[in-house]
């Protein structure tokens, strides 16, 4: 066993705090990675703060991690020591089921082991990124392209995943309208995956404060939800939306925008249902979807077409004492467009 540094909450009101977490011997087919980033998502402050269920206090969270491989088990055969790697949301899963073989370990209809607050197959709680070290098995470590900026590769391990996964599934390409709602996290990289699929992109926004931004990731439009004329403006226009919002928000008005057969894709997490009026639906023949993630094989897929393509999250490196106050921000919309904790101010 390997005790390393971290932080973890301790409850859902208390400020995170400097600790240690326990890391596994490594397995013949494990990894030990030295972590160097972790990305804060907002799905981190759902869980740390209570709202989405039970937490298992203390808990570390963080699943958007980059690293150096610093030592393989004996049977490890993708990764070497030495390599850039990452792990995003899940850490492992059953493998056998129907979505599992198909390349769909974020659906395991057994549940995937998620990379922090899991039950893991040794019984104990799965601690996430926000730490000096993991021990993942190998089939769920990434490799990260060199062409990523390290401190900005970080946030692709969840952020980008999560949009680039419903971009492709509902082809957003060359003639798709797309519009993203939300320019935070995931938003801002839904703009740029978006755009590097040739997609017509389109932010809705709750002010114009971040316009200069959505434009430069390559948005041809941008439009503030908070003034009702945008709706009537934009109405029956868009083939996709996604909607990164993590909290509720007017879902007629916003299916109002798509037109024949689209779909609007919900990837925001809010604890509260999306009430959807089903007449909206009928207009148009529209759908309503979610998603989750992506497979290990389409998250390796999205890192290869960023690196290939120049795409980086915006990012805001802090220390790991500066966590809380980051939290702040992100819960006030004040995030441009990701922090990430260098780890190296927790050794
Ligand atoms: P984030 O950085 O906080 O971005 C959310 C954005 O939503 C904000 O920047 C803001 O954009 C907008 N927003 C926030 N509160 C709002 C409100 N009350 N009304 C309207 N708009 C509001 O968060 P994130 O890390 O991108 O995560 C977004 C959501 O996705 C979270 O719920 C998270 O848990 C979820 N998530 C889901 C998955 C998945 O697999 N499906 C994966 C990761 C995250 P503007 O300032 O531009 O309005
Ligand atoms: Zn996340
Ligand atoms: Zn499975």
């Amino acid at each position: 066993m390997l005790t390393v540094n971290a932080i973890a909450a301790t409850s859902a009101t208390d400020p995170l705090v400097r600790t240690t977490v326990e890391r596994r011997d490594l397995g013949p087919r494990d990894v030990l990675i030295e972590i160097r980033y972790a990305g804060i998502c907002h799905s981190d402050i759902h869980t740390v703060r209570g709202e989405w269920g039970t937490v298992p206090y203390p808990l570390t969270v963080g699943h958007e991690i980059v690293g150096r491989v610093a030592e393989v088990g004996a049977e490890v055969s993708r990764h070497a020591v030495g390599d850039r790697v990452g792990v995003g949301c899940m850490v492992n899963s059953c493998r056998e089921c129907e979505n599992c073989r198909a390349g769909q370990e974020q659906y395991c209809l057994k549940g995937n082991v998620g990379t922090y607050g899991s039950l893991d197959r040794d019984g104990t709680v799965t601690q996430g990124g926000y730490s000096t070290h993991v021990v993942v098995d190998e089939d769920f470590v990434l490799r990260v392209p060199e062409a990523i900026p390290y401190e900005a590769a970080a946030p692709l391990l969840c952020a980008g995943i999560t949009t680039y996964s419903p971009l492709a599934h509902w082809n957003a390409g060359p003639g798709t309208k797309v519009a993203v709602v939300g320019l935070g996290g995931l938003g801002h990289m839904a703009v740029k995956i978006a755009v590097a699929m040739g997609a017509e992109v389109t932010v809705l926004s709750q002010t114009l404060g971040k316009k200069d931004d959505g434009l430069a990731f390559g948005a041809g439009d941008y439009q503030a939800t908070s003034d009702p004329a945008t709706f009537e403006a934009l109405k029956n226009r868009f083939d996709l939306i996604i909607n990164t919002v993590s909290a509720p928000i007017d879902m007629a008005a916003y299916l109002g925008l798509l037109r024949l057969n689209g779909t609007l894709v919900s990837v925001g997490a809010p604890p509260q249902p999306l009430e959807v009026p089903v007449f909206a639906l009928f207009r148009n023949r529209r759908t309503f979807a979610g998603s989750s993630i992506g497979g290990i094989a389409e998250t390796q897929e999205m890192l290869d077409f960023c690196a290939e393509r120049g795409i980086a999250p915006e990012v805001e490196v802090i220390g790991a004492d500066a966590v809380n106050e980051a939290y702040e921000r992100v819960l006030a919309s004040d995030v441009r467009y990701r922090f990430v904790i260098d780890i190296d101010t927790l050794r």
